[in-house]
């Protein structure tokens, strides 16, 4: 019979096994400015986080002992609820990251003031998003003043760049003028939310969809809605690889269900190319060149193709273990 209810003990080893350390929650999806590429243009208002779905999420990551939490948005500093946040990480010892635009960086002593409370209430780092898109509503003096001050305040400072192939990094040279050590990750921009408009040249397709694999971002991500995804790449929301909602299913369900899906199993261990096999046979045609595994993953695993795949998922992985050429303990990730 199988199991479908397990203990906190064998949850935090499940994940552990399946190298999942990290949770990403997005408080909001309502921003106060309106980048041109943003994933949530178009995707339709879901709100906030409810008051319970945050202690619901915070519960859970301190039972399971994940190493970390984000937030993110929308603009996460607009969530009403930071006081009930604040509480509860001061309360269960919890620590946390945060993701923002940084417009609330006004002047030195405002954004100072800003940040030395959050280190007080646990914050261990901060990613400030910043490329030409946000640029067109948020100075690059707000970097400015937050790179001073959580160089004073000793909070590790991470700064998030989109990138597309029209990317002008000029304002690259206006940060680093006064001096200090800056970590910079770029990306490159997928075509989803307001960037489905821009034009296919724009974007970095690079590379064949052959021997991709899922780059597996070891972090569940749960959107404000509650719904929970097996990564936080801005690419799974087009995809129909949602594993459960915070108040309809328990963590058991959620973990469960993680583990058990065949065409993760199948992405993270053997790659895309099955998939791309049973394109050709079924004469789907997919992109000659992707920006990487996650574009090919929202294509195959979109609303429209999802029902293509799964039946074949299912029945690829039960005939690689009766075969035996596939060891898949009690078919985890
Ligand atoms: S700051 Fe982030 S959430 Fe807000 S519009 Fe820009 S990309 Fe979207
Ligand atoms: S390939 Fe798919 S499941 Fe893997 S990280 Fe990218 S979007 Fe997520």
């Amino acid at each position: 019979m199988e199991k479908n209810s397990f203990s906190i003990n064998e949850l935090k080893r499940d994940l552990k096994k399946m190298d999942y350390h990290y949770m990403a929650i997005e408080l909001t999806d309502v921003c106060n400015i309106g980048c041109r590429f943003c994933c949530n243009v178009g995707g339709g208002k879901r709100g906030v986080l409810s008051e319970d779905g945050l202690q619901i999420l915070l519960n859970m990551s301190k039972k399971l002992d994940f190493k970390g939490i984000g937030f993110t948005g929308g603009e996460c500093t607009l969530y009403p609820y930071w006081g009930k946040i604040k509480q509860i990480v001061r309360e269960e010892k919890i620590g946390y990251s945060l993701i923002t635009n940084g417009y609330w960086a006004k002047d030195f002593l405002a954004t100072y003031e800003i940040l030395e409370d959050l280190k007080n209430n646990n914050l261990n780092s901060i990613t400030v998003s910043y490329d030409d898109y946000h640029r067109e509503y948020v100075k690059e003096q707000n970097l400015k003043e937050i790179i001073k001050c959580t160089h004073l305040l000793n909070i590790p400072l991470e700064i998030q760049s989109v990138t597309f192939t029209d990317s002008n990094l000029r304002w690259l040279n206006k940060l680093l003028e006064d001096g200090y050590d800056l970590r910079i990750t770029f990306f490159p921009g997928y075509k989803i939310g307001g960037a489905q408009r821009f034009d296919d040249s724009k974007f970095i397709r690079k590379q064949s969809p052959n021997s991709q694999f899922c780059g597996k971002n070891k972090t569940l991500f749960f959107d404000c809605a509650g719904n929970c995804y097996p990564c936080c790449s801005p690419s799974i929301e087009k995809t129909e690889l949602k594993i459960g909602n915070i108040y309809k299913n328990s963590f058991s369900d959620i973990v469960n269900t993680l583990q058990k899906n065949p065409i993760l199993y199948i992405i993270r261990n053997y790659g895309f190319d099955p998939f791309l096999k049973y394109c050709n046979i079924i004469g789907l045609k997919y992109p000659d060149k992707v920006i990487n595994g996650c574009e090919i993953c929202s294509f195959l695993f979109s609303k429209e193709n999802y029902f293509r795949f799964i039946q074949y998922a299912k029945k690829t992985v039960e005939e690689q273990i009766n075969e035996n050429k596939w060891i898949i303990e009690g078919f985890d990730c």
